[in-house]
């Protein structure tokens, strides 16, 4: 390949792996990687989702993807449209009981009005057990396309949260700052800055196409804009673990149990603290 296009990033560098996971054998790959984090812990999700907690497959008129929801009182529930020859769906689930069981321990711990938790801290419960997953597997995997997969994405998830989320965050702070001297806030501007930091971030070898000065019109960007720099705080989260080799799961379970009754309001904080 000559030249390397934004489009070229969605294909991935390794074959998909071809698997056939059961639910079950998922909820074991799962418990199992979670281990660091205690009896406690994997005592309640194992019950949680084996029990009815989620809404495990697809079904005529359902939605797709995946979500985790809750209310103040009942389990936490979780949608899935699981696939068992789909192996991401395994870190799905996972990524979704990070939620749930952030949201468990946080209602057990908390009243009502502080059993929500800092959006800093949403996606560090559940990413992080994503880390936990991949670190369980690539000790456990001697299959060359398995450990090739499982690095390939690894990778690809640190150009999508360190690089590509830091220069939404960035963007954002831009066009912020453009606001607050008054000046012009026009489809121009949006284009040149957007335009200049991907000259800044991906280039000078990376075929930068003009259809990309729009692409912070995606709804997520539109809709998202002050959570922007979250996925950053959960990649430093995942890495430092690994980097420590250690996690000690008391401080872990009292930070999902703090709900708003702790605001870790600065991504440093919240990295030093995990
Ligand atoms: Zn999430």
């Amino acid at each position: 390949m000559d030249d390397i296009h934004q489009y070229d990033t969605f294909v991935s560098m390794v074959p998909v792996v071809q698997t056939k996971v059961t639910f079950n054998e998922a909820i074991n790959l799962i418990l199992k990687a979670l281990k660091p984090l205690g009896a406690d812990y994997l005592r309640t999700l194992d019950n949680g989702l084996r029990s009815r907690w989620v809404d495990r497959y697809e079904t005529k008129g359902k939605r797709s993807g995946a979500f985790a929801s809750s209310s103040y009182g009942n389990p936490p529930y979780i949608l899935m449209n699981y696939k068992a020859d789909v192996f991401s769906d395994v870190f799905t689930l996972a990524h979704e009981a990070g939620h749930s069981m952030h949201t468990w321990f946080a209602q057990k711990h908390q009243s009502f009005q502080d059993y929500g938790y800092p959006i800093f801290l949403a996606e560090v419960a559940s990413t992080f057990n994503e880390a936990l997953l991949t670190h369980y597997l690539l000790e456990q995997a001697d299959d060359v396309q398995m450990r090739a997969y499982l690095i390939d994405r690894q990778i690809e998830d640190i150009r999508q949260t360190l690089f590509r989320q830091t220069m939404f965050a960035e963007f954002e702070k831009e066009v912020h700052e453009i606001e607050e001297n008054g000046g012009p806030l026009t489809l121009e501007v949006f284009r040149e800055i957007y335009r200049s930091l991907f000259d800044a971030y991906f280039g000078p070898h990376f075929v930068i196409d003009d259809e990309l000065n729009i692409e912070w019109q995606v709804p997520c960007l539109t809709r998202f804009l002050s959570s922007l720099c979250r996925p950053f705080v959960e990649a430093v989260v995942g890495e430092s673990v690994k980097f420590r080799g250690n996690l000690n799961h008391a401080d872990s379970m009292s930070r999902i149990s703090a709900g708003l009754a702790v605001a870790a309001t600065e991504p440093h904080d919240v990295a030093r603290s995990w």
